[in-house]
């Protein structure tokens, strides 16, 4: 599940905007204060980070110019409508993207897809290496042939290393909130994924655990 850093002072955009992200199946946190926001945002591996550029204690920008000294976590920022200079200014200093207030939540889910999208991730447990940008995973550098969900769900299992899976979790995140049907699915999925990596390669990657789902350790 992808994390969301929101930094807004506003309650009511702030609220409005973590209840949006939640129900499409993100996970969020809050901050309305500049400083606790810039120190929140350096000591967690936040996966995005909405932020508004008026702030208590420290201004956006200045969170933002601060932040790329040591991360390069995606950031899109929030500016007024007047404030053509936030956004030069943002751009400039390394914002991914920018949104300006008001601004439909279609418009910025849609920004946060496209930018979270861009952030590359490679995973690597023992012989298995999956790199999250190209879609490819390999085993002792032979390529594994996975399809889309299957892939989905073993970067979810490795996003999750150590943690327990529901099926529940599994399905929401992979299949998404309006899929129709049952938890049997993801069942099903972890057996292609047993066949194509367990099974081919004499190891024991995924494990079950009896009553609660799944975990790859
Ligand atoms: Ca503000």
């Amino acid at each position: 599940m992808h994390h969301v850093l929101i930094v807004e002072d506003e309650q009511k955009i702030a609220r409005f905007v973590s209840l949006e992200l939640e129900h499409e199946g993100y996970k969020t946190t809050v901050i309305g204060d500049g400083r606790e926001a810039y120190e929140s945002a350096v000591a967690y591996d936040y996966d995005l980070i909405i932020l508004d550029v008026m702030l208590p204690s420290l201004n956006g920008i200045e969170i933002l110019r601060r932040l790329r000294q040591v991360k390069d976590t995606p950031v899109i920022i929030l500016t007024a409508r007047d404030q053509i200079v936030d956004k030069v200014a943002g751009l400039d200093i390394g914002a991914n993207d920018y949104i300006t207030k008001p601004f439909a939540i279609e418009e910025l889910l849609a920004r946060i897809r496209a930018n979270i999208r861009k952030k590359t991730h490679v995973y690597e447990i023992g012989k298995l290496r999956i790199d999250t940008s190209s879609h490819i995973a390999t085993y002792d550098g032979e390529m594994l042939v996975l399809t889309k969900k299957e892939f989905d769900l073993l970067v979810y299992l490795i996003e999750n290393r150590n943690k327990v899976i529901s099926r529940e979790q599994a399905l929401v995140t992979v299949w998404g909130y309006d899929f129709v049907g049952s938890t049997n699915v993801v069942d099903v999925y972890i057996r292609y994924l047993r066949a194509k990596i367990d099974d081919k390669y004499g190891i024991n990657l995924i494990e079950t655990v009896r009553g609660f789902g799944y975990v790859i350790r």
